[in-house]
């Protein structure tokens, strides 16, 4: 039987010759498929603006600074996000505030974010949990009647979307992650979806060194900015997954549905939230019942390893992160964070999976907590 990962990017030869063009082109840095791929990216989200950088972690903390995020401001955001969610707050300067998510969608909880919003609040960071999107209504109603700005951090939700709204259609300012695990990539990438040209030439600055040309020979710089900008090699890598990205996630939806129909009545594990067809399902992790079992996650994760299955976590709660500890928040802050960080397990999902795959991964996990109830 073969080792099956928990997620694998699928890159097609047309992409790989497309690498190998621009490798030959003896244009390798940002130049025309960066172009080419902010163009078809804008397309995909109906005409808006799109810059692309290097990673979305770059993008997130870019686009907190075009919102005018700075020293001693306020973010609200959730603490059951990959870290840099809330590493970029703290990079600029920010403070997180972070108001606890449902246990089942994963999402931040909208109730409880509108009444952490203060004076010193100046924008909301909430993230598309696995793909499936946050209420985009009550979240934009929220921050225009605070006039607050909103950074989606949509780096699992390429491809979703709300009410059939396309995350990054609409909204403020949009970003998505290109990184291999994600649902298409660039190798390593991100993007901004912003509001106008204004905004575009701003991350165009931050993206890279603060630097302005000016001229055939002029150049200026505004500010010490990043440089994140993005290799024409890997926005050739991003020009054919985006082509296949919408085959990708109907293949997705279609085993997350068999993982759903597969899932036996008497589980003990805690399947996340189904969503609709807007759902892109950047991945599936269920909640084990470490509170009936004798083995812990780390053991659970060794037997499905031995079944040849791979198993990920995503992710601890990051107010439980050694940075976080230091800055004075504790276990017991945001409970339901904490509790899918200790018992989340990201079972295998990725576009060349088989059915059969899905149903021998069901079959181990249940095997192997079944033998070790407590
Ligand atoms: C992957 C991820 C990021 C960061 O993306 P990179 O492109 O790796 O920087 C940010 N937020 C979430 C929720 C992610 O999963």
């Amino acid at each position: 039987m073969n080792n099956l990962p928990f997620t694998k990017p699928s890159i097609d030869d047309e992409t790989i010759a497309a690498v190998v063009d621009v490798l030959r082109s003896g244009w390798l840095a940002s130049g025309p498929r960066v172009q080419q791929f902010e163009s078809a990216l804008a397309d995909y989200v109906g005409g808006r603006t799109v810059r692309v950088m290097t990673s979305a972690t770059a993008a997130l903390e870019i686009a907190l600074a075009v919102a005018g995020v700075g020293p001693d401001d306020e973010v609200i955001t959730t603490p059951m996000s990959w870290c840099s969610t809330a590493n970029v707050i703290l990079r600029l300067g920010a403070r997180p505030v972070f108001v606890d998510v449902d246990l089942d969608t994963r999402n931040i909880d909208l109730d409880a974010l509108e009444s952490r919003i203060g004076p010193r609040t100046r924008a909301l960071l909430p993230v598309h949990f696995a793909g499936l999107s946050v209420d985009l209504d009550r979240l934009y109603a929220i921050a225009r009647r605070h006039r607050l700005r909103v950074v989606e951090d949509a780096a699992h939700a390429i491809g979703s979307s709300w009410r059939g709204r396309r995350i990054g259609a609409t909204g403020d300012l949009v970003c998505f992650s290109f990184h291999p695990n994600k649902n298409m990539t660039s190798g390593e990438g991100g993007a901004i979806v912003c509001n106008d040209a204004d905004e575009a030439r701003q991350i165009e600055r931050h993206r890279f060194n603060g630097v302005e040309r000016i001229g055939v020979d002029g150049l200026e710089v505004h500010f010490p900015g990043m440089k994140a900008n993005l290799s024409d090699i890997a926005a050739a890598i991003g020009i054919g997954q985006l082509r296949r990205l919408d085959e990708f996630n109907a293949r997705r939806r279609q085993l997350v549905a068999h993982y759903f129909d597969r899932w036996p009545a008497d589980s003990m594990l805690r399947l996340p939230a189904r969503g609709d067809d807007g759902h892109s399902w950047h991945m599936f992790a269920p909640l084990l019942p470490l509170d009936r079992m004798k083995i812990d996650r780390a053991e659970f994760m060794r037997r499905m390893q031995s079944r040849g299955i791979a198993v990920g976590v995503h992710y601890r709660a990051i107010h439980t992160l050694a940075t976080y500890r230091k800055l004075g928040w504790k276990d017991g802050d945001f409970p339901v964070a904490e509790r899918i960080g200790r018992e989340t397990v990201t079972l295998p999902l990725f576009p060349e999976m088989t059915l059969a795959e899905v149903e021998r991964v069901i079959d181990a996990a249940h095997a192997v907590v079944a033998e070790s109830r407590a």
